[in-house]
């Protein structure tokens, strides 16, 4: 028997399970697969809604919705979860800069402004709030990502930008071009010192060039440096469309550090049943090549995500269930309440808050109001009462609800 069992690898159960070993425990992680870490932009939203202080936004936001998943972590909760998430980037030399004081505007791949709390440091220079003209640079061989479109759209928000195409630096084979390849791709000091005289050549008055978020696996940070001093400019990297390397990036590291600590992933492990009785869960069961394969341990954390990540599922009849261990989900009660008829509008969609319901220490609760099983603990987009995607909270909620359950659960 183990004595942890993590249940997803999106933010909330990686840092869930980091902060489990932190607290001595041996956390098993089963993942069917890789979490929105491979989709996401890399900057940690806390609430991109919020004007000036976030943190006042999250007091205030906690008071007016107890049952919201951040008043399950508090506003100190999310600080600490903020903390030991920046340590440990920072340990890997991947630092992440931001605040709870206020939220930056980064641009997006089409050249919208996003708000976000904390990012890596390789997107600092970034921010729109900077002053100083602005080139956006990129590769025609890399899909969806048009610099002359996004530089278009920013100067049509009143922001000094212009943006090229570079040229390809000679490569020894044929590649088929995505946002990983590029990232290995700049990981050579051969291919950066071409794509930095060219940044030169290009850079006219710019003060500070936006190049996509490939910058490299090996050494994000060393390659911006490196083609700062290269082109003179200061250099930021621009989230591109999925698969991102920045969360490609973070995942890496938040695995590397949960094995070190002696903790196991085991991705491709889909939780198909629970087993338990008189209020405890005893064991898990995941797909295996033969037979199921059963997971024995004293507690669990359930962060299998929403319907993107495949912890909640719903079908046409209306019916919404949960995946892993079959809790009870508070959910709409019909099909034709899930959608409003605007996507973002004032009240959400109402199936985007669709979760699990818990009680102050994040244990799963039935429709009664009972605690289902209490050495479970529920963290990330599985949990109900929120809409991450109107509130901007995605990650910055998925990181204090796993670190918060992992308090619960380790105490
Ligand atoms: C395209 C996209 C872009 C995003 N961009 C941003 C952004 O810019 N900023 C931001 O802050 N957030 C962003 N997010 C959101 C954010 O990354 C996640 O929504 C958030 O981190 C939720 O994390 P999670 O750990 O709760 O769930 P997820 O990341 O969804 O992870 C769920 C995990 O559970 C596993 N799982 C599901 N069911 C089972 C099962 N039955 N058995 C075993 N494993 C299971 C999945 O395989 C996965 O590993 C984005 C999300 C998407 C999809």
């Amino acid at each position: 028997m183990r004595d942890t069992v993590v249940i997803g690898a999106g933010f909330a159960g990686l840092m869930g399970a980091l902060a489990l070993a932190d607290a001595g425990r041996r956390p098993l992680v089963l993942a069917k697969g890789q979490g929105a870490t491979h989709w996401t932009s890399g900057t940690i939203d806390v609430w991109g809604a919020a004007d000036g202080s976030l943190r006042d936004a999250l007091a205030k936001l906690i008071a007016a919705n107890p049952q919201h998943p951040y008043a399950r972590a508090g506003v100190d909760g999310v600080a600490a979860a903020i903390d030991r998430f920046r340590a440990l980037a920072e340990a890997a030399r991947y630092p992440y800069v931001g605040s709870l004081d206020r939220n930056v505007l980064l641009p997006t791949a089409l050249g919208a402004l996003r708000p976000a709390a904390f990012f890596p440091a390789t997107m600092a220079a970034g921010d729109m709030r900077l002053p100083g003209p602005v080139l956006l640079a990129g590769f025609r061989e890399l899909r969806d990502f048009f610099p002359p479109l996004a530089a278009g759209n920013l100067a049509a928000q009143g922001l000094a930008a212009r943006g090229v195409y570079l040229n390809l630096p000679p490569i020894k084979r044929k590649l088929d071009f995505n946002t990983r390849v590029f990232a290995q791709l700049f990981d050579d000091p051969a291919f950066r010192e071409d794509v930095g005289r060219q940044l030169r050549a290009a850079r006219g008055d710019a003060t500070r060039i936006g190049l996509p978020a490939v910058l490299g696996i090996r050494d994000p940070l060393g390659a911006v440096a490196h083609l700062q001093e290269l082109s003179g400019a200061q250099i930021f990297e621009i989230p591109t469309l999925p698969a991102s390397v920045p969360g490609q990036r973070l995942f890496a590291i938040f695995r590397d550090a949960i094995v070190r600590a002696g903790g196991r992933m085991q991705i491709g492990a889909e939780v198909l049943r629970a087993e338990g009785a008189e209020g405890t869960l005893a064991a898990v069961y995941s797909a295996a090549a033969a037979r199921e394969q059963a997971h024995r341990a004293e507690v669990f954390l359930l962060a299998t995500g929403g319907i993107a990540g495949g912890g909640v599922r719903t079908d046409f009849t209306g019916a919404v269930w949960e995946t892993a261990l079959g809790l009870p989900l508070q959910a709409p009660a019909s099909r034709g309440e899930w959608f409003a008829p605007r996507f973002l509008n004032e009240s959400g969609h109402a199936i985007y808050g669709a979760g699990v319901a818990t009680d102050a220490r994040l244990r799963p609760l039935d429709a009664a109001g009972s605690v289902v099983y209490a050495n479970v603990a529920v963290a990330g987009s599985a949990l109900a009462g929120s809409d991450a995607i109107r509130e901007r909270c995605y990650s910055g909620m998925a990181l204090a609800t796993g670190w918060q359950a992992a308090q619960v659960l380790g105490s």
